[in-house]
Order: C-alpha cells, then structure tokens, then sequence
C-alpha cells in the first residue's frame, strides 16, 4: 500500500553522523563501559519535589481531560514568566501549552508553512528541524552559519536563501553549537524578518542555560511580537525531558488557531503533568539555577582543559549542556574523530555532520555525565587529537 510523500520522505536521508551514536549503544547493550557524550538528556531526574506536585495532583483527580489549550494556571504562570523575562505583555490567550518543545516546534510550523512553501532553518541544526518543517508539508531550506563567525548567523545568507520562505527557525542558546546569539544577530534577524514578512519561530528550550552574556527573546524586539512564534518547554529547565510539556507564545489569533490543531492532534497534556510544571515554575529560580549548575561547572572544566592545548578548538561555549569542538587540526572529519575516539577509548560524542554541512570538522560533547568522568573524557579527547595531529604533521 502506497505511504504518504509526507511521513516517507519526513527524514529526507542524510544523517549518517548518527552511526556513532547507535554504535555507541549498541557497544554498552553488549558489555562494554563506554563514556556517553552524545545525547541532551541530564545525569539527574525531576526533582521530588516536582513529582510530589505531580503525584498529589494526580490524586486529587486530575487524571481525566484536561483543557485542551493547557489549563488556566499553566497558561498564566507561563504568560508571567514570558512577560517578566522579555517585557513583552503576554496573557494566557497567548499561550498554548504542548506535549514538549518538539510539539510546539511542529505546530508551529503547520500554522505558518503551506505546502511548497520554504521554512528555513540555520546549519548546524538540531536534529529535528527539516523533518519538522518537512512534516508541515514544506520544503526544509538550510543556511549555513560558520566556524569564522563563531556560528552566529549573518542576515545576508538568509535573506539570499530568502525567496519563497515564509519561516525562519531559530535556536538560541544553541543545540549543537552553544553559541547565544547577540542582539546584534538578532537585531539583525528582526529586522530581516519584517522586511521580508517572515515568521520568526524562536526555539528557547535552553533559556536558563547562560554561560555568557544574557539571552534575547526575540519576541522582546520592536514590532517582532506580532510576527514572533516562541517554543518553550520544561524539558531542559528543570529536568523534564520525559514529563512532554512545553509551549508556544504568539499573537492571540494565532493561538486560537493552534487550539484548534491540538484538539485534533494531541488533545493536550495530561493535568497532573501541567500542574507538576506550574509548581515547577513558581518554585523559583533557585530551583533552576540548582538544574543548570553541573553544565556551568562543567562548561568552566571544558573551558580551562581546553586552554591548556593548542590542538582542538573551543566554539564559544556560551550556553546550552553542550560544547562545540573543532578538531580540524587532526586532519579527520568530525565523524572520523568520533569514530577513532569510540574504537580507542570508548568515548562516544557527535559528529559535527550529523548536525549538517556546516558544523563539519567538528564534534559536539554533552555535558552530561559527572564532573570528575567528564573532565577525564576531555582530557583524553585532547591528548588523542594532540597524537593525530603529530602523526600527521609527520606525514
Ligand atoms: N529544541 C532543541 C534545540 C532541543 O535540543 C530539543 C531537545 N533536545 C527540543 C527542541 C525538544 O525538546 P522537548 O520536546 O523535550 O521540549
């Protein structure tokens, strides 16, 4: 029986960058100790006191149906974090709450992408993205940031790849890069959008992850919150990865639009999840400052192991619970390196490839396991690209 063009042809082939990584597991299933660097996921759970909310919520009863768009408290507490953190007015009506940041990015782009018309999308990207934009139905069109300008994005390469588009995604602090973007940058991207009339869909799962500088919603930019989708989600702020909520912040009509997608999508996010999220949202900062403080600790340990060679690179780690590596000096491709480091030291990490054409060269390392076992893995990971490099300056 024929399949749709739209689920058959959603990954769009490519990827091969992954081979690493399910290599890499496949070597734990039979055995072996390997030290995994590849994924986003956090080395801690939710926090009790988050499933104690969830658990005394689910209790209570609110196991059944909830309000489709996310419940009233949900929605509020989100539209006061938005407000506060970017001075944009922001009320409920405002806000759809999402089965997780990756919902939101789909909706997204169903609400603003007919089919043929182009999403774009900044290279190197997380993983999803052209399906994503793909699975609305539209034609995934990258452009590439580089190594040169430390992967932040020039307005001029969008808008050359600007014809046909009706989106722009973009992610900030960035998964695989680390990079955050300046105002600069998306002063830049604010002012592109207008002119060309793009939706600006802004990905900002990583916002309470900071190293350096501060984070800019878009939205926040004048005239850019009638033309500003923001994705947001509990997933990396607080350790929720597997509770899927997230959310979408938008103009007001948009969101009754999207409302109508989810009634006939996903049917919201189960109660007792929403309510784990808004006790998780009003416990403070210092809550989430506790869930970003290992990537800090870790980020600085990668910054000082880093300083003390001269043989890979360093992205400008600046956010995020990764950093971007450029191991260009040992004369392999960031899949090579990646696959020489797993068969010589069981140390799994990302090729830059599996990330798109721009971030090759490189590898992305997760911050994920504990301090001591991390800084380790770096320190071999150097010293390895340090003998690569000498065997090839002998050559
Ligand atoms: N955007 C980016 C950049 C991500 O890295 C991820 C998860 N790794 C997501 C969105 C989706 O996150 P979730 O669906 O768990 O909110």
């Amino acid at each position: 029986m024929k399949l749709s063009q739209r689920i058959t042809h959603l990954t769009g082939g490519g990827g091969d960058g992954w081979d690493v990584f399910y290599r890499a597991r496949r070597m734990v299933s039979e055995g072996h100790a390997v030290t995994e660097l590849t994924i986003g996921e956090h080395d801690i759970r939710t926090d009790p006191s988050i499933l104690g909310a969830m658990e005394t919520s689910a209790r209570d009863g609110h196991t059944g149906y909830a309000m489709v768009p996310g419940t009233d408290m949900l929605r509020d507490t989100v539209a006061a974090r938005v407000q506060m953190r970017s001075g944009i007015p922001t009320t409920r009506k405002n806000v759809l709450i999402t089965p997780g940041g990756q919902a939101g990015l789909f909706a997204a782009h169903m609400a603003v992408c007919d089919p043929g018309d182009v999403g774009l999308y900044l290279d190197p990207y997380y993983a999803t993205y052209p399906g994503t934009i793909r699975g609305a139905g539209a034609i995934a069109r990258a452009v590439a940031t580089t190594a040169e300008d430390a992967f932040q994005p020039r307005a001029e390469s969008i808008e050359a790849a600007a014809d046909g588009a009706v989106s722009l995604l973009i992610n900030t602090p960035n998964n695989p890069t680390g990079v955050v973007y300046s105002r600069q940058t998306l002063e830049n991207i604010a002012d592109l959008c207008k002119r060309r009339d793009l939706w600006l869909i802004s990905d900002e799962v990583y916002d309470t992850q900071v190293w350096q500088g501060a984070h800019l919603s878009p939205r926040a930019l004048p005239g850019m919150a009638d033309q500003t989708l923001v994705v947001g989600s509990m997933s990396k702020s607080h350790a929720m990865t597997g509770s899927r909520c997230g959310w979408i912040v938008g103009p007001e009509e948009v969101i009754d639009h999207f409302i109508n997608l989810a009634t006939h999508t996903t049917y919201g996010v189960p109660g007792f999840i929403q309510d784990a999220a808004s006790f998780a949202l009003n416990a403070g900062t210092v809550l989430e400052e506790d869930i970003a403080a290992p990537f800090r600790r870790r980020r600085a340990l990668a910054m000082d192991l880093l300083a003390a060679q001269n043989t890979v690179g360093l992205v400008p780690a600046q956010g995020a619970m990764y950093v971007m590596l450029d191991v260009r000096a040992t004369g392999l491709s960031g899949e090579g390196f990646a696959n020489a480091l797993l068969d010589t030291h069981s140390i799994a990490v990302m090729p830059g490839e599996s990330f798109g054409k721009a971030a090759a060269g490189h590898v992305r390392v997760a911050m994920t396991i504990d301090d001591e076992r991390f800084a380790s893995a770096l320190k071999t990971l150097c010293e390895f690209a340090a003998t690569l490099a000498d065997c090839q300056a002998a050559e």
